[in-house]
């Protein structure tokens, strides 16, 4: 199967910014990204020019994009197990395929998963009623976290609960979600480490990141993490490693971790491109975009090495009010007083909290490789010059998120 060019043709289920700068790296490869959207203004449908239109839910679609792909893979993790059964069925090359997908659909089979492999991984739960909570509070006290077992992303879905709430967790329960609970962990922070296999059984990992999380969403990323003791380090890469060949993931993983004064736990999984790896664009000799394109489609994987020794990056919030500026002009303003960050805006209308972007700064110390990206990102975002995120008209911070 191929392209007119020769070159193999790679369909992505969804049409985010991950899609969109997978579709950037596939441009250098002599490909050309072919998406599934919801819509036709989605970030990657913008630019990519075969889209087909449909949600992921829709089997037809997810065969009309699959005919003429080499591969399928994926954007987001919302595609029903048994469409994804279907379509290997069908003899659709889907990778990751859908034994390991399932791990970084279901919260609970993934704990359960890791914990049968000895990954250490937080004290967890079913939910079905309040029972199910109260025994896990006896056992455990509080505070806990409440997840949603499937479907959550960006911290939606999560809830801190420092104290019985019964109503709340009654909603939940009433609405129909399949719910989990696990120990509120005490960490010192929080790190990502992504790992690319290919089917020949290659794999490589990246330098391990850390993440800062404001509000349960992600709003920079710090590579290398400063500070990470070497044997940590070393301990969090073998253990992605060997989380992508247990579970025979195929394209990328990304693992995410808490660091405790114990050590390590496993908090999540993602098999696609990750927040935590969008300083790969310019930090590192192969970008996690582009390695996933290797990945999925078995070609012999790029070097990760870093490009610099302080990488970091900042999404883009939108604000809680909307800037008086237009992004058109703040990005005027910003390119004038920051000629070196690098900017990275994914098309999206600006809205409270959304990822509407991210910039990344290279350098050689991370105190002031930060501050630049925090001000570039605030700016960004807000229109004025301060390096808090917290001063940034972040979403509000909620005790519980939904939604
Ligand atoms: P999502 O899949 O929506 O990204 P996560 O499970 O990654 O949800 O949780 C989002 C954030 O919530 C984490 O990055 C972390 O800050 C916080 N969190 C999640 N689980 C726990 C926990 N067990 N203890 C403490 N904080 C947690």
């Amino acid at each position: 199967m191929s392209t007119s060019s020769g070159m193999p043709a790679v369909g992505m289920v969804g049409a985010g910014q991950l899609a969109r700068m997978t579709h950037q790296a596939a441009i250098a490869l002599g490909q050309s990204l072919r998406v599934l959207a919801v819509r036709a203004d989605e970030p990657a449908a913008q630019v990519a020019p075969h889209v087909v239109l449909g949600a992921a839910d829709d089997l037809d679609a997810l065969h009309t994009l699959a005919r003429g792909c080499h591969v399928v893979t994926f954007d987001h993790e919302q595609v029903p197990q048994e469409h994804l059964r279907a379509l290997v069925e069908a003899g659709v090359t889907v990778r990751p395929g859908p034994e390991a997908l399932l791990h970084a659909q279901d919260k609970l089979v993934m704990r359960r998963r890791l914990a049968e492999l000895g990954v250490p991984v937080p004290a967890h739960a079913p939910v079905s009623d309040l029972a199910d909570l109260k025994a896990f509070v006896a056992d455990h006290g509080w505070p806990v976290v409440l997840k949603a077992v499937r479907g959550g992303y960006d911290g939606r879905g999560v809830w801190l609960l420092d104290g019985p709430d019964p109503g709340a967790v009654e909603e939940l329960l009433a609405a129909g979600v399949p719910l989990m609970v696990e120990t509120a962990v005490p960490m010192r922070r929080e790190l990502a480490v992504q790992v690319a296999r290919s089917p020949f059984g290659q794999a490589a990992t990246w330098p391990v990141v850390e993440t800062v999380q404001a509000d349960g969403q992600c709003v920079q990323v710090l590579a290398p993490a400063p500070g990470l003791a070497g044997d940590t380090a070393l301990a969090a890469q073998r253990l992605a490693l060997r989380i992508a060949h247990e579970l025979a993931v195929v394209g990328l993983l990304a693992v995410e971790l808490f660091e405790t004064d114990d050590g390590l736990l496993v908090n999540e999984l993602a098999m696609r491109p990750h927040n935590s790896g969008h300083w790969t664009i310019e930090g590192s000799r192969t970008s996690q975009f582009e390695q996933h394109l290797r990945a999925v489609l078995d070609y012999p994987l790029g070097a990760t090495t870093p490009t610099s020794p302080a990488v970091v990056m900042a999404n883009v919030l939108g604000a809680a009010r909307s800037p008086t500026m237009s992004l058109d002009e703040r990005l005027h303003h910003l390119f004038a007083r920051f000629p070196d960050v690098r900017v990275h805006l994914y098309g999206k209308a600006e809205r409270p909290a959304r990822k509407v972007g991210h910039v990344t700064v290279l350098g050689d110390e991370f105190d002031v490789v930060r501050r630049r990206a925090a001000l570039a990102a605030g700016w960004l975002a807000t229109g004025t010059w301060s390096d808090g995120w917290s001063t940034h008209g972040y979403a509000a911070q909620r005790r519980v998120r939904g939604g």
